[in-house]
């Protein structure tokens, strides 16, 4: 079932790994069939060596186990909101990366200082707030993914492909599970230059509005023009 799925899961999974973005096993990336409302993640716990596509665990958007013997990754309540609420993304990672779990446990967003961040997100990286016990207590995967889409206060996810999730890590998406591991990575990039442009220059300022606009318009604009032009169909 869903055998190219799973193994653009397992792939996806595998280039968090090659990223550096993932120790042991703390990392997770996802994939979703829009047409079967199936959902498929990496398993919970087995080393990424191991891993292979009938490893993957297929789930559909209640968090109820349709194909796999292995127990899925625990944090597969987090990624079915996601799906749940973007209608338009394919995929979802998921990592504890060093400078974005930094900015993560410090509670601050990351500021758009150049053009790196400005082709990938059109404003700073947003940070959820902190979990309340409840929520901690309870819920607290699928809780974890309300907080992420209360943290976009209704942006277009496609404009802001990844959240730092208060004291934990960040979470991004995309248009399949190759693309969220490639947000994952980008945004590791973009959260380990705004620590060095901060300890350059404390008083740094975020990218004007028109260099800002510029760069991640021709990118993702109606009249985008970075790279080559797709087909059209
Ligand atoms: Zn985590």
């Amino acid at each position: 079932m869903l055998q190219h799925l799973r193994e653009q899961v397992l792939e996806a999974n595998l280039e968090l790994v090659r990223r550096g973005l993932v120790l042991y096993t703390f990392g997770n990336a996802s994939g979703i069939s829009r047409e079967e409302g199936l959902v498929v993640i990496k398993p919970s716990g087995v080393p990424y060596a191991q891993m292979k596509p009938e490893h993957m665990v297929v789930s559909d958007l209640s968090v109820n186990i349709v194909e796999g013997d292995l127990r899925p990754s625990s944090d597969l309540p987090t990624h079915l909101v996601l799906y749940k609420e973007f209608a338009a993304i394919g995929g979802v990672a998921h990592t504890h990366s060093e400078y974005a779990t930094a900015w993560a446990q410090a509670r601050k967003p990351i500021p758009c200082f150049g053009t790196t961040h400005a082709d990938y997100f059109q404003c700073s990286v947003p940070v959820t707030s902190e979990m309340t016990d409840p929520e901690i207590t309870e819920d607290y995967e699928k809780n974890t993914g309300d907080a992420i889409v209360r943290s976009l206060q209704g942006t277009d996810p496609s404009s802001t492909p990844g959240v730092l999730v208060a004291n934990h890590g960040p979470f991004t998406w995309g248009e399949d599970a190759g693309a969220a591991a490639h947000n994952a990575a980008i945004l590791e990039a973009i959260a380990r230059m705004a620590y060095f442009t901060l300890g350059i220059n404390a008083a740094a300022q975020p990218v004007g509005h028109m260099l800002h606009s510029k760069h991640y318009l021709r990118k993702h604009g109606q009249n985008a023009y970075y790279g080559q032009a797709r087909d059209k169909q």
